[in-house]
Parts: structure tokens; C-alpha cells; sequence
């Protein structure tokens, strides 16, 4: 077990926050202070509050003997696992929103069984009931959307004190009611994964704005990069040391507000005519750069890449990002001259992210 404690004295939102390292803990997901915190937080009849933002049982499944990873046949994306309390499992993804049958012998190797990976609300809701024996209350915009709904969770919160959530923002006009002694926030490093120039600023708020909002004075925060600046900034509430630092990054990168991000997406059902299409065009955009080369176009970057998910709805996805303090001369020029709005690009002149 290692964990950090950044007390309240050293903490901008006068809390104490303890950042646990969960490559050195035991169970992949409830780490040993977490345990030991509910239980001390159930004795004295005080409450806890726990953050994970993923709503499914796990992230997806994983054969043990072949790795085989089930995939939606219409995206590129897993297949997420959910477990409902009744009826049986099921896969869904989430972006077509289909729905898959599971079995937990290998479709593909026939040796292997289906195991899960990754940690979502219903798991950590099982979890709760085998060790605490109660059921936590799941306080979501679909489980709190109208006032009968509100009230129902008003009543059983005066027996129930494990309360379940993706996110306190969400959550927070239940605050007032009942405030947790304990919040926990899981998988806080969640947003860094995503290959995104605004992740760190995500990651950071994440965090910050648990801790901010809780109205508590204990925050446990689980991660596996505790070394990150990013975590450890935000563990201890330093908005204006994280600021600073990450404009700077933008600056250096020209990312907005610094300059702009253009993103042309092309989606096709055919493979091969995504790609045609991406490098006809970025071709052209290139031509178009050096061919009328000024000052301000030297900052012009132009680059074709596939999106985070290269497949959705049966249609092949790729971009072609245009980003750099000052396109929008050559973006407006080139656009006109390529007559790009009769190309069947969609086109966001000024993306906030680049996934
Ligand atoms: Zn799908
Ligand atoms: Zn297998």
C-alpha cells in the first residue's frame, strides 16, 4: 500500500486529500485505504460518496487464454459489459447503442473463458453489497431526472450511506441533504489516456473540481501515475500553478486560444475511398502551402490521422487537421479555391479537440 497525504494545510481547498498509488495495492480497483475509510466512515454512521465515471459493470471483456477483446460490428470500439441486477449480461456500445448476447466460453479460441477488465458503477456496486452488506444508492442525472424520482432517494439516503456516481457536478444539488464524510474518486487518471491537447486540462479538473466540491474534509483519489504534475497539482488544489503552466504548453504548441485547430473528417463505408479522398485533399492543402508560402503560413500545420474511434455506424473515419496561430487567411483561401463544400467533408473551422 503507498499512499500520499497532502493535509489541509498544504491544500488550497483546506481538505485533506490522500493520493493512492494503485500500482502498489493488492486489488486492481479498492484499493486498502479506501477500504479501511469506509469502514471507519460506517461505524460512526457518516456517509461516502464514490466517483467513478464509467456507468457499465466493466470497460469490456478479455479472453484469458487467446486475448481475443469482443468489438461492436459497427465501430471500432469494445463492446462494453454491463450486469444488470435482473435479467441476464449483456454488451452494448456505446456509441450505435447495439446489443450483444455474451457467453463465457471464447468465440474465437473455444479454450478460453471471457473475463472482464476495467471498472465501472455496477461492479463496484456488486462490490459494495458482498463486503458492506448494503445497497448503495446510484445518484445519477437518469436516477435523479424528476421529482418523485428525488424524493424516493431522499428517503432511502436516511438508511443508505454508500452513495454511487460519475460525477459529483452531476450530483451536486444532493449535497445539501447529506453530506459525505468520505469521497472517492477512482480511476482519477482516467482523461490522460485520451490523445488530446486539452486531456491534462481534463484530468486536472477532474480532480480539482471533486475535491472543490466535495463538502467534506477527506478525499482519497486513485490513480497509477502518481507522479504526473498534472495529479499532483491538482491533489493540491494549485489552479494557478496548473494554469500557468498548461497555457504555456498551449502557446508553445499554438493550441487555442493561442491559434486554431481546423478538423475536415471524411467517413465512408469503404475503406479505400476514405483514403483516397484524405490524401487527394491533403495533397492539395499541401501543394496549396508551399506553393504561396508567406510569413503567417509557416505556422500552418497540416496533417492526415484517424479519430480515437476510426469506425462508427459501419463508416471509416479519418481527419485531416489543420492547426497553427494563424490559418484561418490560409483555411478561408484554400477552402475557396479546392471548393471544399462540395466535398462532402464535415468540417469544424474551430474544433475544441482534436479526437
Ligand atoms: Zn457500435
Ligand atoms: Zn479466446
Amino acid at each position: 500500500m503507498a499512499y500520499e497525504q497532502f493535509p489541509a494545510s498544504l491544500t488550497a481547498s483546506q481538505k485533506d486529500v490522500f493520493l493512492i498509488d494503485m500500482k502498489t495495492e493488492q486489488h486492481p480497483y479498492f484499493s486498502e485505504l479506501m477500504i479501511r475509510g469506509i469502514n471507519k466512515t460506517l461505524r460512526q454512521w457518516w456517509s461516502v460518496w464514490i466517483i467513478c465515471n464509467k456507468n457499465s459493470y466493466a470497460k469490456g471483456l478479455i479472453c484469458d487464454s487467446c486475448w481475443y477483446i469482443p468489438q461492436c460490428k459497427n465501430c471500432d470500439i469494445t463492446i462494453s459489459y454491463h450486469k444488470p441486477w435482473e435479467g441476464d449480461d449483456f454488451g452494448m456500445c456505446h456509441i450505435c447503442k447495439s446489443y450483444y448476447k455474451f457467453s463465457t466460453n471464447c468465440s474465437q479460441c473455444a479454450k478460453g473463458k471471457m473475463k472482464t477488465y476495467g471498472l465501472g458503477i455496477q461492479q463496484i456496486q456488486e462490490y459494495i453489497l458482498k463486503t458492506y452488506k448494503t445497497q448503495p444508492l446510484i445518484i445519477n442525472s437518469a436516477s435523479a431526472n424528476s421529482l418523485p424520482k428525488v424524493k424516493r432517494i431522499e428517503e432511502k439516503a436516511i438508511t443508505n450511506k454508500i452513495y454511487l456516481s460519475t460525477s459529483l457536478a452531476t450530483t451536486a444539488p444532493f449535497l445539501w441533504w447529506e453530506s459525505p464524510w468520505l469521497t472517492i474518486l477512482l480511476d482519477a487518471d482516467n482523461p490522460l489516456i485520451l490523445p488530446d491537447y486539452q486531456a491534462q486540462s481534463n484530468c486536472f479538473h477532474l480532480i480539482n473540481d471533486t475535491i472543490m466540491q466535495s463538502p467534506h474534509q477527506t478525499i482519497l483519489v486513485q490513480t497509477k501515475k502518481n507522479d504526473h504534475p498534472t495529479i499532483r497539482l491538482a491533489c493540491k488544489g494549485a489552479i494557478e500553478e496548473f494554469t500557468k503552466s498548461d497555457t504555456e504548453r498551449k502557446q508553445q504548441h499554438h493550441y487555442p486560444p493561442f491559434g486554431d485547430i481546423c478538423v475536415l473528417m471524411y467517413k465512408n463505408e469503404i475503406e479505400q475511398n476514405v483514403f483516397s479522398t484524405i490524401n487527394k485533399l491533403y495533397q492539395e492543402l499541401t501543394y496549396l502551402k508551399e506553393r504561396h508560402p508567406n510569413q503567417e503560413q509557416e505556422t500552418v500545420i497540416i496533417y492526415a490521422t484517424p479519430p480515437l474511434i476510426y469506425k462508427a455506424y459501419n463508416k471509416y473515419r479519418y481527419h485531416i487537421i489543420i492547426r497553427g496561430k494563424n490559418i484561418r487567411e490560409f483555411v478561408e483561401n484554400a477552402f475557396v479555391k479546392l471548393e471544399i463544400n462540395k466535398r462532402w467533408f464535415k468540417i469544424d473551422r474551430q474544433a475544441k479537440e482534436i479526437i
